[in-house]
């Protein structure tokens, strides 16, 4: 059994879960220990014991800590990125990608542990100076989804670590091995004992201690709404810090004056790729009369060629979707936009593939209008829908008509409508001619509306919710 690693040590669960690869259900990763209530407290305790020491730790000392890590991820990319695609069903491309993104977030933030400063800002009193200093808030619980097994938990860790807190880590319990791995490698890295914690487990045990614990003085968390919106008004009651990353419906509107090839590749890479299984995918196009024949036409052409399969398998542009609760609740999706009047123009079946796992074919859904289920819901799989509309303006209003507020595309040769969109698109992350998934490792990532609560993820905005501030004055 994969352990817990509590206060410098690896701790045995009371129980564990297997961890089942979704190309193929025969084959188990490992089984991942779960924390119990009592370890969980145990982590926090430990977490709450080492912080000061950690905060007043020197910066090479935490540089050094994130160097290290940093530098063993991108040296096992290969053998964690092959886990990750066994674990989570993202094919080895994307995955050794994700592998060699969390290495490089380690190292920014290396840097990053060094550059954190406060201001110097002298009084409109005479002779009084005033310091700015950045604090770390103190014990961190860090709570990631199952999608991005080991960049979220990265991009979560790092600044914890560079800005001076302590870490609780809880794992999503579908997908524990990277986020298993990761903490070996932390465990290694010469981080004194309780700093950094892992605790496996269900969310309603181990994630509530950490939310509802006295102790855990913020909660950086990332996945569904519904989950998200309980913490939140949870860490409220109990004055915590909080930052929630949660779900989309981003659009993608395709104009009239679009290159059709580059419209088409956006499409299918930011609704399909990685399953679709992304916070960022695109789930609604938004598609221009002018163009929409043509667009659909050709998207449908590119689905028939893409290969679903075996995640490991080589040429493999799909994997499987991540469970067998999540392969229902996608092909429900495509049922229910069929009865509500869209037309499934290719796609949204199980399919069989020589190994036993949970594969489906890509979904495009045409006819569909923003008042239905498919345009307001969250699918989080293969599945996109599509609204025709009859202009720039409409397109826009139909963008933004959605509770969501995370990544918002547009494809268009048009620099007019670019900036304007760029501007009046209400999302966190705007892509003009890019598919809506995928920001760079050293910006910041998050949304607005329902889709994300709190400061930014990533980059140099990462500081905003890992320090606190404090105003001291000198009088000589
Ligand atoms: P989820 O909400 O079911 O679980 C996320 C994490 O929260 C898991 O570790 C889970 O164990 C834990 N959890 C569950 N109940 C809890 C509770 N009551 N208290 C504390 N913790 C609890 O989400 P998921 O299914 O793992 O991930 C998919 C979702 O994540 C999608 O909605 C997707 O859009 C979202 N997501 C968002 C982003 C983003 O940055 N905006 C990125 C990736 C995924």
């Amino acid at each position: 059994m994969f352990k817990n690693y509590i206060n410098g040590e690896w701790i045995d669960g009371k129980t564990g879960k297997d961890n089942i690869n979704p190309s193929d259900i025969t084959d188990i990763v490992g089984t991942y220990a779960r924390a119990d209530v009592q370890q969980a407290n145990n982590a926090i305790e430990a977490a709450s014991a080492a912080q000061p020491m950690w905060s007043a730790s020197t910066l090479q000392h935490r540089f050094d800590v994130l160097d290290f890590v940093g530098t063993e991820i991108l040296a096992r990319k290969q053998e964690l990125g092959n886990l990750l695609a066994r674990e989570e069903g993202k094919i080895l491309p994307e995955a050794v990608g994700e592998v060699v993104r969390a290495g490089y977030i380690f190292k920014f933030f290396a840097g990053e542990a060094l550059r954190c400063s406060g201001e110097h800002i002298r009084s409109v009193r005479p002779g009084v100076e005033i310091d700015i200093l950045r604090q770390p808030i103190g014990v961190v619980g860090l709570i990631s989804p199952w999608n991005y097994p080991i960049a979220i938990p990265a991009w979560k860790i790092a600044p914890a670590l560079a800005f001076g807190n302590a870490v609780v880590f809880k794992p999503a319990e579908l997908a524990p091995g990277c986020g298993w791995a990761l903490a070996d490698i932390i465990a290694r890295s010469g981080i004194p004992k309780g700093v950094f914690n892992l605790v496996m487990g269900s969310g309603s045990t181990v994630g509530n201690v950490m939310v509802n614990h006295p102790k855990v003085d913020g909660i950086s968390f990332t996945g569904s709404v519904e989950v998200g919106r309980q913490i939140g008004s949870q860490c409220g009651q109990k004055m915590k810090k909080v930052q929630l990353e949660m779900g989309g419906k981003n659009p993608l509107v395709v104009l009239d004056d679009a290159d059709l090839n580059v419209a088409v590749n956006a499409a299918v890479n930011g609704a399909y790729f990685s399953t679709g299984q992304r916070c960022t995918a695109s789930s609604r196009f938004v598609v221009t009369e002018g163009i929409h024949d043509r667009f659909v036409k050709a998207v449908t052409e590119r689905l028939a060629r893409l290969k679903v399969d075996d995640a490991l398998a080589e040429g493999t542009e799909i994997g499987p979707v991540v469970d067998d609760t999540q392969l229902s609740k996608d092909l429900e999706y495509v049922e229910v936009a069929q009865k509500e009047g869209g037309k499934v123009v290719y796609g949204g079946e199980r399919l069989k593939r020589a190994k036993n796992g949970y594969y489906m074919s890509p979904a495009l859904i045409t006819e569909t209008t923003s008042a239905m289920r498919i345009n307001k819901e969250e699918v989080f799989g293969p599945v996109a829908s599509l609204i025709r509309v009859k202009n720039y303006d409409e397109a826009l209003a139909v963008a933004n008509d959605t509770p969501f507020g995370l990544s918002s595309g547009i494809c268009t040769t048009s620099l007019n409508h670019a900036s304007h969109f760029k501007e009046y698109a209400q999302a966190g992350m705007v892509m003009v001619n890019l598919p809506t998934a995928g920001v760079d490792y050293h910006v910041p990532f998050g949304g607005r509306k329902g889709s994300s609560y709190g400061s930014r993820e990533q980059g140099k905005y990462a500081v905003e919710f890992y320090t606190t501030v404090k105003t001291c004055y000198i009088a000589p």
